[in-house]
């Protein structure tokens, strides 16, 4: 965890594990400072794996609205709903039996059994990589962080302190977050600069290196349906998010092919984003409110004022904002 993180939050939340398991999958994709947003008011919602086993789908896609990438918090409550029906509300120690849980990763499934229960396994992550690549002066292309990551594991396990594996996890993670940071590493008054390989070559900041990704670009046109006071919205299908299928559950703005519209009308919004591989343009029309011929079930009207109770992806919200005060 970050210093940023560490000092946010007491020794106490830290060691207990349903927190542990939390912050590992808030901070997967998401940065530590967002993150610190979104933490307490998550804690004070679902504050136990029980809590969160028993909410509704709808609340917890609202408590992680504006953090991106759903499937975490799909996958939370997934993990919730397996510890309390499989484990007896007891989150397991052992790192085969969490990675086995869902939305639990074998990366992270050591970061969660060192972090909350001290057991003696190397964690390597985002920063981590980075870290040792650069000790190591490793110079080779990886597709990816995670892609990286195996590579790492056993030059990790050497390092490992086996007395406080918690507490060497922990710095490690730190030093790459505030010392051997991404760009500009504090290499002048670094501790491990007599012995970092990529230091001595001068090709510190260049390490870890990735391939260029290879993107996917989108081109995604939705209808503006308003009717002064209500907005037709729908809600995604699993796999059937028009951007990229990871928004299930979420409202937004319909498609026009989901609504069968061949003719909308003025072009008022043109976005551009990237998730993930894709490289999207989202374009929003307005559409009469007699136009949609389908659609199904997942569509609703939504009034102006319930907009804040709802779960809205980020963008969408922000475009909503934007077309009502145009
Ligand atoms: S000398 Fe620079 S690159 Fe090497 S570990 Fe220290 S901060 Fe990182």
């Amino acid at each position: 965890m970050q210093r940023a993180y560490a000092d946010s939050l007491s020794d106490t939340v830290k060691r207990d594990p349903y927190s542990v398991v939390v912050s590992e999958v808030m901070l997967q994709q998401t940065q530590v400072n967002t993150v610190l947003k979104y933490y307490d008011n998550w804690m004070r919602l679902f504050p136990t794996f029980d809590a969160l086993a028993k909410a509704p789908l709808e609340k917890v896609l609202k408590a992680w609205q504006g953090m991106g990438y759903y499937t975490r918090a799909r996958n939370l409550k997934k993990l919730a709903q397996a510890v309390m029906k499989e484990r007896h509300g007891e989150l397991p120690r052992d790192v085969e039996d969490l990675d086995a849980l869902p939305g639990i990763g074998k990366y992270s499934a050591r970061s969660i059994a060192s972090l909350a229960f001290d057991v003696p396994v190397a964690c390597v992550d985002g920063n981590i990589v980075r870290v040792i690549s650069r000790l190591l002066g490793i110079d080779k292309p990886f597709k990816s962080s995670s892609a990286a990551m195996p590579e790492f594991q056993e030059n990790a396990d050497q390092l490992l302190n086996q007395k406080h594996p918690a507490l060497h996890n922990e710095a490690m993670m730190e030093f790459g977050a505030l010392v051997c940071t991404k760009a500009n590493p504090s290499c002048a008054s670094c501790p491990m600069k007599g012995l970092c390989r990529g230091h001595a070559l001068r090709i510190a900041e260049k390490l870890p290196r990735f391939e260029p990704r290879k993107t996917e670009e989108k081109i995604v046109r939705r209808a503006w349906i308003y009717d002064g006071d209500k907005i037709l919205l729908q809600q995604s299908h699993p796999g059937r998010s028009a951007a990229t299928g990871n928004l299930y559950g979420l409202w937004e703005l319909p498609t026009l092919e989901a609504l069968g519209v061949r003719r909308p009308g003025k072009e008022l919004l043109r976005k551009h984003r990237g998730i993930t591989k894709y490289k999207i343009t989202e374009i929003i029309h307005r559409v009469g409110t007699g136009q949609a011929a389908s659609g199904g079930k997942r569509l609703r009207w939504i009034g102006k004022r319930k907009l804040a109770q709802i779960p809205l992806s980020g963008p969408h919200g922000k475009w909503i904002r934007e077309l009502l005060d145009h």
